[in-house]
């Protein structure tokens, strides 16, 4: 059976966001929270524009969810990002109790899995969602930004 609502439908959602960030000039990255189906929060990375470090998509999503619930747990909430989050991500996220996490590529230097970053023990991580493209989008970025610099 055919879901229209399936990892691969909200992490072209997310990789949507990730491309707007690339047109802003930030490293692309962008992340969703859904919950039963619904997308609740849409954000990408603004460290650039913010001129903050702590300016990650999932930082900002994970705010952006809890005041849509009006409450600060993620327990029964999906987050889709495009890349693996990194250990600050991961840590908040611990802190949400999120109930899964969906990654697209993963990031064998900073990602939360390759630096053990604990999660919540209720969190349900899955990846290589559109892996290939998450991934060359940001490798795409880094070249153009070698280029022009
Ligand atoms: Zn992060």
């Amino acid at each position: 059976m055919i879901t229209p609502f399936d990892d691969a439908y909200f992490m072209r959602k997310a990789y949507q966001e990730a491309e707007l960030a690339f047109e802003e000039g930030e490293i692309p990255i962008g992340a969703v929270i859904v919950v039963a189906d619904r997308i609740i929060a849409r954000a990408h990375n603004l460290t650039e524009r913010l001129n903050d470090v702590t300016a990650h998509a999932e930082m900002q999503a994970i705010t952006s969810a809890a005041n849509f619930i009006g409450g600060k747990y993620l327990k029964d909430c999906t987050l889709y990002v495009t890349i693996e989050p990194c250990q600050m991500c991961g840590g908040a996220l611990f802190w949400s109790q999120i109930g899964r996490i969906v990654y697209g590529a993963r990031d064998e230097q900073r990602g939360c899995i390759a630096l053990g970053t604990k999660l919540h023990p209720k969190t349900i991580l899955n990846g290589g969602v559109m892996e290939r493209e998450c991934s060359e989008l940001l490798q795409r970025f880094f070249k153009e930004r070698r280029k022009t610099n």
